[in-house]
């Protein structure tokens, strides 16, 4: 483990500029530097790194992020790794706090994956020794390359073929390692016998487990490693690893059931699919998959159980889908899997109907009106009850608004009713989300054409959505407290909560600035809540920021603005959630802003807000 104040230090003390120049060459343009992004294909730079802010954020795609995080989504190293390597070129020597135990795990996992790894190459070996299994994976079309690329190899037919691996097979680690099973009076023997041997790797390319078809007619057909030490199986997906670079030239991820399906779409030249393990599409998996696309595509076989896989899918996708995000669902004739539908179809066809996915918006509506037709007055309130806690459980607004709009458009009640019945509670904090009408509707307007009659098909465009969207009072605090982070102790800020996902972040960006003892920075507090719930909503306010030409000077104006606007907007609504004694009148507010003025000299010429209209 290692000190988060070290990680401060450390993000202080590296440019990001040089770091990302060292793999994408960066040319200067004003403040920033840029270039064409490295993580999707694209002609026009909009990748852009700032040396102030120390962060980079491609305004194509959405990612973002500190130096540390540029080594590890660029460079596909670990947290400790990219860490490592960056304290090396600042000539730091990265301290680390043991936690009881932990140098015991180390080491097992250590142990483990030098285990598995040994594993993997027996399995690899074997294959070349049996005809029958080279046989079964070219009845399957798959050539020596497409396995070779894979690592795909044999469990022999016996009890304990790894026993001429491992020089005791007594070893408890074997177990551990989930490759050896300790029966009943001690008799041990191979969890994987006659099986195609699939290796899973995990992102950083180690083999931490596998997944094995049986050839023969035994049961069950398809066995994977169990959770171990190294493998849990809702965070892992088949084939993600080999699939990083093509994912990113093909701006999607097709999401599939089976490890033979992502080899035999890879077969067929669609090697941007990848695999959940014998488990349904879980949060993790589906972060995992919006970190390397923006565009994920789950496809299924389209009869009930496919159908109902794609739902419990897109229960988990809602929470973590961001504005510009894009989920989309495929359903596979019935009786069809990816592997038969691309050896009979071919990719040109796959691909076809992997465009036509529907959108994760225009499932969830289908499947509610289908169980709630809103034929009648009772079905549209059946429906609005059904829909309400999918509705609940999205965190992006644009979405959110596009989603009311649809639903009030199929039920035929005002939206504003909706709003209500959909019981948003008078959120306390409704009012500080300070959205000029006209900009909310141009959105709406332009998000939805041609929807009231036909589902759109038309994807969402990140970088529009993201730039669009007026600015909040609760999000112009956020980007003020990023720009400035120090300024978090120099007075009382609001912890909204309202229970949107901007207010969660504010609430917890103040908490932790201001309760930090460490300098802070932009960067610093950037990787301090990456990988956390409210990394989007951060990112996107600094990425809104850059685009807005808000430099940390005017940062200062505009908390103090912003501040006073909340708290005298909290005390005319009675904002319940205002703690008594704490809160500074609208003249305490004001002294506070003229201090900061005054202290950081800056000229007021400067617009007070980001609100460009
Ligand atoms: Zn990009």
């Amino acid at each position: 483990m290692i000190p988060n104040d070290f990680i401060q230090t450390l993000l202080s003390r590296v440019d990001i500029v040089d770091v990302v120049d060292r793999y994408v060459p960066l040319k200067k343009a004003g403040a920033n530097y840029q270039a064409c992004c490295p993580f999707h294909s694209e002609k026009t730079p909009s990748f852009t790194v700032s040396p102030t802010k120390q962060f980079y954020h491609c305004f194509g795609c959405g990612a973002h992020g500190t130096a540390i995080g540029f080594l590890m989504e660029h460079g596909g190293k670990s947290f400790p790794d990219a860490v490592e390597e960056l304290a090396r070129d600042a000539g730091l020597q990265v301290p680390r706090i043991e936690r009881p135990g932990e140098s015991d795990r180390r080491e097992q996992a250590m142990d483990l994956t030098a285990i598995t790894l040994e594993a993997a190459k027996f399995y690899r070996g074997q294959l070349k020794d049996s005809p029958r299994a080279i046989a079964y994976l070219k009845e399957r079309g798959l050539t020596g390359a497409i396995a070779a690329r894979f690592g795909i190899g044999y469990a022999p037919d016996a009890w304990q073929p790894l026993a001429s691996v491992f020089s005791s097979y007594e070893e408890p680690a074997l177990e551990t390692a989930g490759l050896v099973i300790a029966g009943d009076a001690d008799k041990r023997y191979d969890r994987f016998r006659d099986r195609i041997m699939f290796p899973i790797h995990d992102s950083r390319g180690q083999v931490i487990g596998f997944g094995g078809r049986v050839l023969g007619d035994g049961e069950p057909k398809y066995l994977n490693s169990p959770e171990t030490p190294l493998f849990s199986k809702g965070r892992e997906l088949y084939g993600l690893f080999l699939a990083r670079n093509a994912i990113r030239e093909a701006g999607a991820v097709v999401v599939v059931e089976g490890y033979m399906d992502v080899v035999a779409l890879a077969q067929h030249g669609i090697d941007y699919a990848v695999a959940t393990l014998g488990t349904s599409t879980t949060p993790t998996h589906v972060q995992k998959l919006f970190r390397q696309s923006d565009r994920v595509i789950f496809c299924f076989d389209g009869d009930a159980a496919g159908r109902k896989a794609a739902w419990r899918a897109l229960e988990n996708a809602l929470p973590v889908l961001a504005d510009g995000k894009n989920a989309g669902f495929m359903f596979l004739p019935d009786g069809e899997d990816p592997d038969d539908f691309v050896r009979r179809r071919g990719k040109v066809a796959f691909e076809e109907l992997a465009n036509q996915a529907t959108p994760a918006s225009e499932f969830l509506l289908t499947e509610l009106c289908a169980q709630h037709p809103p034929t009648s007055v009772e079905g549209a309130a059946a429906l609005v009850a059904a829909a309400r806690p999918h509705i609940a459980a999205l965190t992006a607004p644009v979405l959110t608004a596009l989603m009311q709009r649809r639903l009030a458009d199929l039920t035929g009640l005002p939206e504003n009713e909706l709003r209500r019945l959909l019981g948003h509670r008078a959120e306390p904090d409704r009012g500080h989300r300070a959205e000029p009408a006209r900009a909310r509707s141009h959105d709406e307007a332009s998000g939805s054409q041609g929807s009231r009659d036909e589902p759109s098909r038309r994807p969402l465009r990140p970088a529009q959505f993201g730039q669009r969207r007026a600015p909040s009072l609760v999000r112009e605090l956020i980007q003020a407290l990023l720009l400035q982070p120090e300024l978090a102790r120099s007075g009382t800020l609001p912890r909204p909560e309202g229970g949107t996902p901007e207010d969660a972040a504010l609430s917890a960006l103040v908490a932790y600035c201001a309760g930090s003892e460490h300098t802070l920075t932009t960067a610093g507090v950037m990787q301090y809540f990456a990988e956390s719930p409210h990394e989007s909503v951060l990112a996107s306010a600094l990425a809104a920021a850059e685009d807005a030409g808000i430099t940390a000077e005017h940062a200062a104006v505009q908390l103090a603005d912003g501040v006073a606007r909340y708290w005298q907007q909290a005390q005319r609504e009675g904002f319940p959630g205002v703690p008594g004694e704490s809160v500074p009148t609208a003249e305490e507010a004001e002294r506070l802003r003229q201090l900061e003025m005054v202290r950081r000299a800056v000229s007021i010429s400067q617009p007070k807000t980001t609100r460009n209209h």
